[in-house]
């Protein structure tokens, strides 16, 4: 009866969407711990850090200064020029102030440029593992995914010549995020560049280069794709606040895109929001305008972080461990413990891992399913040492009995 009013209420499109699985275990989590179970949650990938002090105090300052009203709907002129300006120094990145648009977080930048240029049965190929909520976005375009995976062995990063293959007449665009929401994989210059010389062939074709953990990067400099001569004028960058500045809450995040697609992305925000919070904005500009020092000790923490908890992992037995260059994410391969059972509970998926392991370790982590990379569980490295510690041990006791 249930299912049969929600299929008459709702439209086609809303009933073919899927639940953000990243945010339904964190719920399953909160829930847990609100019955006063003693919950370690490294299923959201979220900093565990304040936001810098510096940006709060803009934020306090707005509110006093007066900033209470709508703001331009791409956001306010100063914020996006210090963002064409960062894109100009940082990245290489040939932008004005209107070539950018600023939004409610680097989700709603995603889903602006895919509501922008994606006809019904256009294709957009996704390099998996990928985050999750790509395929909905698409799938809310009324585009069709292309998948394209890249393999453990490789980093879990996709090669060009996977990218020429899954090239067809209806390619309309190409998005990844580097450094990598689940795997932690950074794209090389020359990695890009081959990827950036198949599309140079392809006059159709825009990538979205979704750079949100430009700043948690353990290797080499960050390098855009954007930055390529040949395909500059087809490529969207993707970034925010969230995750660099530990500014999850805030909801601002951008893109710097062809003049064509940024002017779309504001008459869609005409029409959806009105725009990005004035204050959160006023907060942005003082974190782009300001020190980096802070972004910079908290990549030093979730490198440390990352060292201890892939040491971890890799003590366990029959985990494929692979080392993340970026984000905060282990995303070990698990194969070997499903199609068993932890105390006849048969576990077939990594979700249902993922869910026995809430369950009866009480450690929140994200089936790879969800990420299109069935044989592995994203655990999140943002969190304390103290954490990190006691889930690892967690999540090796109760691995230990599967059979
Ligand atoms: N892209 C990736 C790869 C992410 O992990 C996230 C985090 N939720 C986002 C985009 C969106 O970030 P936000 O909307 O918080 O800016
Ligand atoms: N990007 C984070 C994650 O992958 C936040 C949750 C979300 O927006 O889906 O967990």
């Amino acid at each position: 009866m249930e299912t049969t009013t929600k299929v008459q209420l709702l439209s086609d499109r809303l009933n073919a969407l899927s639940e953000s699985e990243t945010l339904a275990m964190t719920k399953k989590a909160r829930e847990l711990a609100s019955q006063g179970h003693k919950v370690i949650s490294l299923s959201v990938g979220e900093p565990d850090f304040q936001t810098p002090q510096h940006i709060k105090d803009a934020a306090k300052k707005a509110i006093d200064d007066g900033y209470t009203f709508y703001s331009p709907v791409p956001g306010y002129p100063e914020l996006r020029q210090a963002i064409a300006d960062k894109l100009r120094k940082e990245n290489n990145l040939e932008f004005s102030a209107e070539n950018i648009v600023v939004s409610t977080g680097a989700k709603q930048s995603i889903a602006n440029v895919l509501l922008s240029i994606i006809n019904p049965g256009d294709e957009v190929i996704i390099f998996a593992p990928y985050w999750v909520s790509y395929i909905e976005m698409v799938k809310l375009a009324e585009g069709t995914s292309v998948i394209v995976s890249g393999s453990i062995e490789n980093d879990f990063k996709v090669t060009a010549s996977q990218v020429e293959a899954a090239i067809t007449p209806n390619t309309k665009a190409i998005l990844f995020s580097s450094p990598c929401n689940p795997t932690g994989s950074v794209f090389t210059k020359s990695e890009l560049t081959a990827i950036a010389e198949v599309v140079a062939k392809n006059e159709r074709i825009v990538v979205i280069a979704d750079e949100i953990y430009e700043y948690i990067n353990f290797g080499d400099k960050h390098f855009s794709i954007g930055s390529i001569p040949s395909i500059k004028d087809r490529v969207v960058t993707v970034n925010g606040f969230s995750k660099g500045y530990a500014m999850t809450g805030w909801r601002v995040g951008y893109i710097g895109a062809p003049k064509a697609i940024a002017a779309a992305c504001d008459k869609i925000q005409g029409q959806v929001t009105s725009g990005t919070c004035s204050i959160a904005q006023k907060a942005a500009f003082a974190a782009i305008t300001g020190s980096n020092e802070a972004a910079k000790e908290m990549s030093e923490a979730y490198l440390r972080r990352r060292n201890l908890v892939i040491g971890l992992l890799k003590e366990i037995p029959g985990l494929k461990v692979n080392v993340p260059q970026g984000a905060f994410y282990g995303f070990p391969d698990v194969s070997y413990y499903l199609g068993k059972s932890f105390n006849g509970i048969k576990i077939n998926t990594a979700a249902e891992l993922a869910m026995t392991l809430l369950n009866e370790a009480k450690v929140a982590a994200v089936g790879g399913d969800a990420f299109g990379a069935p044989n592995c569980l994203r655990i999140s490295f943002a969190a304390s040492d103290e954490n990190l510690l006691e889930a690892c041990k967690r999540i090796r006791d109760f691995l230990a009995q599967i059979k």
